[in-house]
């Protein structure tokens, strides 16, 4: 039987457990197929998935490598994760993220979710928006019409906002409260005046400046939970560790 010999590198090392990390995979195949269907047999997710080379020479994702070929595949790098002509991310998380959605909205990124979401749905969204999706299901990574997504390697959602801004390296583009973390949209200052009625009496008294969601209408200011949040945004954007 024809096979293929796959060298998997850097952080692609992490969709196989430990132990089979480091050494190339053998695969044997059947009947001739394009190196994408392969490498997702193997376990890797197209999106994933940027330079292939056999020898010196790049190898399209789409060909059919000849039997007994050594591949070398690379991730993307951080720029190739979300489409070229966009200065920043879009995002579309998976149902089981919602942590993460709000705080990468509290980064000020344009994130989608919505808990209930069904796995057609989202890939449709994200395709028509043109989001990166993030989910933790390999499976759905693998769909055919996504051209952008990644595999959150982390389950804690403190790490998981840490490990998508360094594997995006994103950091400089955060735009920390400016999108409000319940809706995903966009905060405005807002007069005290305005926002009196809604108000409970000790922060009426002790606030004066107050931003509005211009999608839910959700006010903010910066009260005791904001300093509690400050101090995970600056963490993250100057990668101190959690304590
Ligand atoms: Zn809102």
């Amino acid at each position: 039987m024809p096979h293929l010999c796959v060298r998997f590198h850097a952080e692609l090392q992490e969709f196989f457990p430990p132990q089979r990390r480091g050494r190339p995979v053998e695969m044997a195949f059947r009947c001739p197929q394009t190196a994408k269907h392969l490498l997702e047999a193997a376990g890797v997710p197209h999106v994933e998935i940027g330079a292939v080379r056999l020898g010196d020479a790049a190898f399209p994702l789409h060909a059919v490598p000849p039997a007994g070929a050594c591949l070398e595949v690379f991730p993307r790098t951080p720029r190739e994760r979300w489409p070229a002509d966009l200065p920043s991310p879009r995002f579309a998380l998976d149902g089981h993220l919602g942590r993460l959605a709000s705080y990468l909205r509290l980064l000020g990124f344009n994130t989608a979710y919505r808990n209930e979401v069904d796995d057609a749905d989202l890939v449709a969204q994200a395709v028509a928006e043109r989001r990166v999706v993030l989910t933790r299901d390999q499976d759905l990574l693998k769909r055919k019409a996504l051209t952008y997504g990644y595999w959150v390697r982390a389950t804690d959602p403190h790490a998981q906002a840490a490990e998508v801004l360094e594997r995006f390296a994103i950091a400089s583009l955060a735009r920390p409260f400016t999108r409000c973390p319940r809706c995903n949209g966009l905060l405005a200052p807002v007069p005290k005046a305005e926002v009196l009625a809604q108000l409970e009496p000790l922060t009426r008294r002790y606030y004066d400046e107050f931003y509005r969601c211009q999608t839910c209408g959700q006010v903010y200011w910066r009260g005791s939970h904001y300093e509690r949040i400050a101090v995970l945004v600056r963490r993250w954007l100057t990668d101190e560790p959690l304590t």
